[in-house]
């Protein structure tokens, strides 16, 4: 059997980043992506936060082709037939380095790629890895066709359905709650028309999150992020609430819908549909983690189940980046001391464990459990829609003074047993 020092399997942003942090060290570094080229088959809503990822890997961005650097939140609470959105502007979106930016996956992995292979990495397109090899129980290579190829170190950066971690036997079998299916369409417009609609500067973007009838009360949301002549559009809901709610519908027809309510339509009026896709994401938080390593493997990114779903803020490609750098200097270290086995590879959790990642994954372990709770995505909101509405109202009826009509109405809605234990919940985020 053939053999190099590394085998990474996947790339996407977690291999790549693994892949750029190994390219000084001189080892022979192979990436296999069963995509026609990074980027083909990765999927992502489309925000990107840059500041947790500098420290790590300062100096590679500065030509990464992204789309805007987002100066504009909009958080928009919908109920049936109303919503209301809050909008945030700060002058620190405006300071470099931006804190986010919108980006293309297809456009961006690709350029990854291309700056990996530059520095003398092996990045293969359309080679898909069928099955790991082992021997007394350690991992020493993979099989890809009827093709072997051995390494000290097998690095799975599969993805969310990470088949390398199951044959690895480093995670239990699936189940529903931990994952989210997402929906998103592109959709082209010139740059003018989107600086127009949402009130942007030359360069600038907004990122717009929707929580409440447009999932119908199922967990989830939706985004809307605009790119340079594009925008993204999509809907993300929890499998477990769609498992247990009654009727059963076609899930992509939600987003159908949700483009006919009249402050989408407005937005993307014109535009034309350039690409669709469909993924899962990760949504089950640190309980629902694999074991990240065993003799001669690690598991990064999506496939390590790295990703923290805050409803106004979903985290998924910082940590596939920063996984995969910190998989890098892992197995940096293991080759100074020769030492590929699950002791020496566990430096890797942690280094993890250091990092914003484990970090912030511990501090919102609750968040899941609180998803999982329907009234955040049908009473709340609504409540929201209608005191707002009620307040804006005026008609041929001469208006109530609005502590006794208002007031004593949501105190009606929400000092009760229900909310009560809501706001108990609330409290561990
Ligand atoms: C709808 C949606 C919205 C999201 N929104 C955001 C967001 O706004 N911000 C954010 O930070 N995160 C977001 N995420 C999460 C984020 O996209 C992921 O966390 C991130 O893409 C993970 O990167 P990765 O490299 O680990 O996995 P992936 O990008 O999935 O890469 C895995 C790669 O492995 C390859 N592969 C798989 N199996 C094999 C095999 N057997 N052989 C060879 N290659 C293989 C695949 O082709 C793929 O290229 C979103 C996700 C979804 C689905």
């Amino acid at each position: 059997m053939e053999k190099v020092d590394v085998i990474i399997v996947g790339g996407g942003l977690a291999g790549l980043s693994c892949a750029y942090e190994l390219s000084d060290s001189g080892m022979t570094i192979l990436v296999l992506e069963r995509g026609d080229f990074s980027g083909s088959k990765n999927v992502t809503g489309g925000r990107l936060y840059l500041r947790p990822i500098l420290k790590y890997l300062p100096e590679v961005w500065k030509g990464a082709p992204f789309e805007r650097h987002v100066t504009k939140e909009r958080i928009t609470f919908m109920g049936k037939g109303n919503s209301t959105t809050f909008e945030l502007y700060s002058d620190r979106f405006q300071e470099e380095p931006y804190p986010s930016y919108t980006l293309l996956r297809a456009k961006f992995d690709r350029w990854f790629s291309d700056l990996v292979s530059e520095k003398g990495v092996f990045v293969i397109p359309q080679k898909r890895v069928d099955d790991l090899i082992k021997e007394d129980g350690r991992v020493i290579g993979v099989r890809t066709g009827d093709e072997e190829i051995g390494a000290d170190c097998i690095v799975a950066a599969d993805g969310i359905l990470s088949f390398l971690s199951e044959k690895a036997g480093l995670r239990s079998p699936f189940q529903p709650e931990q994952f989210a299916v997402g929906f998103k369409e592109i959709i082209q417009l010139d740059s003018r028309t989107i600086e127009d609609r949402f009130g942007l500067g030359e360069g600038e973007g907004a990122a717009q999150l929707f929580i409440g009838s447009l999932t119908r009360g199922r967990m989830g949301g939706g985004f809307l992020y605009t790119n340079r002549e594009s925008l993204s559009l999509g809907l993300v809901i929890g499998i477990e609430s769609l498992n247990h709610m009654e009727p059963r519908e076609e899930v992509y027809r939600l987003l159908d819908e949700f483009k006919e309510r009249p402050e989408i339509k407005n937005l993307i009026k014109g535009g034309e549909i350039v690409e669709y896709s469909a993924h899962l994401l990760a949504e089950g938080g640190i309980h629902y983690m694999p074991k990240l390593y065993t003799d001669g493997m690690l598991l990064v990114g999506d496939a390590a189940g790295l990703g923290l779903n805050m409803l106004v803020t979903v985290r998924g490609m910082e940590y596939a980046i920063v996984s995969g750098v910190l998989a890098g200097r892992t197995i940096k270290r293991a080759k100074e001391r020769n030492d590929f086995s699950a002791a020496s590879l566990s430096e890797y959790e942690r280094l993890l464990n250091e990092s914003f990642i484990l970090q912030e994954m511990k501090s919102f372990q609750h968040v899941p459990s609180l998803l999982s709770n329907p009234r955040l995505f049908s009473k709340y909101p609504q409540l929201i829609c209608d005191l707002f509405e009620k307040l804006m109202w005026v008609d041929e009826e001469p208006k109530g003074r609005i502590y006794q009509s208002k007031i004593e109405e949501l105190k009606r809605q929400l000092f009760n047993w229900e909310t009560f234990k809501d706001w108990l919940q609330f409290r561990k985020i």
